[in-house]
């Protein structure tokens, strides 16, 4: 595996690109179709392959630009690139998003009118169209495939291939006949694309997918530009309610466990005046496509959510994501996190929980299995999604930095050190110092986990909170626990600190808990090693519910520019009036960081504006005397306006 990350390899590949001229070519339709300057590393270590017909698995984040390592070398190359998507949606933004770059694509599903389906036919025979999306099942619909060939077909895209992956998180039925494709065009060069994909998982899909000899990038998956956060639940409503004051009028996601959850927060936030509702596998089609086309139009701020909502989301301005409880898994955390801030810019995750949330999860996978649920029929699935689960419980519980962990779990922790040579991301609560470590953490662990010894390991987390804090229940008397040595050793602390230290211990991995209904605590082989301080143990105080320190939203920073925040506002009115007149959602039209940019270089001219990031020909030629007619009118209104009072500084420097 290549590490494609390394600093400052961007300008040596350019460099490189300049002397290879299919590079070069490339590099020019870049520039000219998206307005990008540069590709990122990854992006052209996959366009590469693509140039050079190889096959390739490529691991990028969210947000990393996984579509332009295929539709890129699609335009350079001769005749068609299809590309399977799992959902339509998606494939819709992404054919909406090409066309208003001008370039000519088309998609073929099964809930496409006959008109529809003709037009782009049509498109096809004439050999009009370099990017062809079509679903699975389409794709292997018998004559799909011979049709698609004799339209000049040389490459294939797969998104979301982990899909094809039973070890992954989203395993689909559909995609497992893709591992045919490369029987039938043994030639063909297959790129498949995914954001989070552990090693094993990685693996598999090359397997599945029969590629030959691929080209496997993987791409840091660290996204600085994200703030994670991870409180235990306390009153919902306020924990939630912080976070979306803090970004006022922006877009954000509350994930919920439950539909009904998700109706219950979306009416109590719209009660407090927030853009807010509820979206679930449970509302009519209708409804979740009107509720998902608000979210798009910017007509709503919040959706409150069960994972339901999700691959079809394109805004790329999500400024925050709440998670209501536990999720499944880190890659299901990552995947839905990291639908906030790609646009590049900054944004903020929370994760409430609570011990609860933890055996809820383990209950269902333990019962999916037994009554013979087909993804967790191999008791190696089991183990796999019980490991899933501990991982993210440990994340929640654990006091280690956010970034660093989530970067460990996809084997990236030494990328993330180069990045980070102090160990520290800065930007998560652990870093941000606003969580505190418990003072005497190992004194505090071996306290709790020689209770547990001493009360034979038999007995829950309730009773050894009430020993530790010498409670003088019934119960305690009866076993004749009173008597214990460690009876009353923990009476300092309160009996939520001492419940949340050993929840913490079993997210560490030094407890362990038996399933069923009366889940007792034993220890593991970390725990005896715990005990014995031969492996150190770091706890947390568990921060009160509404934090002391008001948490402050970061400012987003664009290359040291400041965007002026009031034409900011301008420019996405201007943005949302022709998004609506147009009939498209308004990410089709700039992405908030083109316009942050806009708002902060503010062009005048039409050289300058294609000079933006994000604008290429076919948009500054359509939107540039739209937005340049915004830009001009708010400076003739500034400047109308009168001149603010001299500052304290230059005052009392005229007054020297
Ligand atoms: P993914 O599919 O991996 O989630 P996208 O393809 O949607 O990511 O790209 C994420 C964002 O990054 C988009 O807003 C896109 O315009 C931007 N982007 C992609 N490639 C580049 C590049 N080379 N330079 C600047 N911005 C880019
Ligand atoms: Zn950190």
């Amino acid at each position: 595996m290549r590490n494609l990350d390394e600093p400052h390899q961007a300008l040596s590949e350019r460099e490189q690109a300049a002397t290879d001229p299919a590079l070069s070519e490339l590099y020019e339709v870049v520039r000219r179709t998206w307005g990008f300057e540069t590709l990122r590393p990854m992006q052209e270590a996959a366009v590469r392959c693509a140039l050079d017909g190889r096959d390739a698995l490529v691991v990028l984040p969210t947000g990393g630009g996984k579509s332009l390592c295929y539709q890129a070398p699609a335009l350079v190359r001769e005749g068609l690139t299809l590309v399977v998507s799992p959902l339509i949606s998606l494939m819709l933004d992404q054919v909406r998003g090409l066309e208003a770059c001008g370039v000519s694509a088309g998609m073929l599903t099964s809930v496409q009118d006959e008109a529809e389906r003709r037009t782009v036919e049509r498109a096809l025979w004439e050999r009009r169209l370099d990017l062809l999306y079509v679903a699975p099942e389409k794709l292997m619909t018998p004559g799909f495939l011979s049709f698609i060939e004799r339209q000049g077909l040389s490459g294939l895209a797969v998104d979301e291939a982990h899909c094809i992956s039973h070890w992954g998180h989203d395993f689909r039925p559909e995609y497992r006949q893709l591992g045919e494709l490369k029987q039938l065009r043994p030639d063909l060069p297959i790129q498949a694309f995914t954001a989070t994909a552990t090693p094993e998982v990685r693996a598999d899909i090359a397997q599945q997918l029969g590629l030959v000899d691929p080209e496997i990038i993987v791409g840091a998956f660290d996204r600085p530009e994200l703030t994670y956060r991870v409180r235990p639940r306390g009153e919902l409503v306020t924990q939630v309610m912080e976070v979306v004051e803090r970004n006022a009028r922006r877009a954000g996601i509350v994930y919920c466990l439950r539909r009904a959850d998700a109706e219950v927060l979306a009416r109590k936030l719209a009660s407090k005046g927030v853009r807010c509702l509820p979206y679930h596998a449970g509302l009519d089609a209708a409804e979740r496509r009107r509720t998902q086309a608000a979210f798009d139009n910017e007509e709503l701020d919040v959706v409150c959510a069960t994972v339901a909502f999700g691959m079809g989301i394109d805004r790329s301005d999500v400024r925050f994501i709440v998670h209501a409880s536990l999720p499944k898994g880190i890659e299901a955390y990552v995947q839905e996190t990291g639908r906030a801030g790609r646009d590049g810019l900054a944004a903020e995750c929370l994760l409430l929980y609570s011990g609860a949330d933890y055996h809820g999860w383990k209950h269902l996978v333990e019962r999916s299995a037994l009554e013979g649920d087909r993804e967790l029929a191999d008791p190696d699935a089991l183990d796999h999604a019980l490991e899933r689960l501990d991982a993210v419980w440990r994340y929640a519980t654990g006091a280690t930095c956010r970034h660093r962990y989530l970067a460990r779990f996809f084997g990236q922790e030494d990328v993330w050190r180069a990045a980070n040579p102090e160990d520290r991301c800065g930007v998560c609560d652990v870093c941000l110092g606003e969580i505190e470590v418990a003072e005497e953490s190992q004194v505090i662990a071996q306290k709790i986990l020689s209770c547990v010894v001493r009360c034979s390991q038999r007995f829950g987390a309730g009773h050894i909170v009430d020993v530790l804090r010498g409670s003088e229940s019934q119960k305690l008397r009866q076993y004749g626990h009173e008597e214990l040595s460690t009876f009353g050793l923990m009476k300092e602390h309160s009996a939520r600190e001492v419940r949340s230290f050993i929840d913490q211990l079993v997210g560490l991995g030094c407890l362990g808990v038996a399933p069923g209904r009366y889940p007792t605590l034993h220890l593991t082989q970390d725990g005896v090693a715990a005990m014995k301080a031969e492996l150190p143990v770091t706890l947390h105080v568990p921060p009160a519910v509404r934090s002391r320190k008001r948490e402050r939203a970061r400012v987003p920073d664009l290359d040291g520019l400041t965007p002026d925040p009031e034409l900011f506002e301008r420019l996405r009115t201007t943005r949302r009036d022709l998004a609506r007149e147009r009939g498209v959602p308004p990410y089709v039209i700039f992405n908030d960081r083109t316009l942050a940019e806009m708002a902060a270089r503010k062009p005048a001219t039409p050289a300058e504006f294609l000079e933006l990031k994000g604008v290429g020909e076919k948009k500054a030629a359509d939107l540039g005397p739209i937005f340049l007619a915004a830009l001009a009118a708010y400076g003739g209104d500034t400047e109308a306006s009168p001149p603010s009072e001299p500052s304290t500084a230059e005052a009392s420097e005229a007054g020297a």
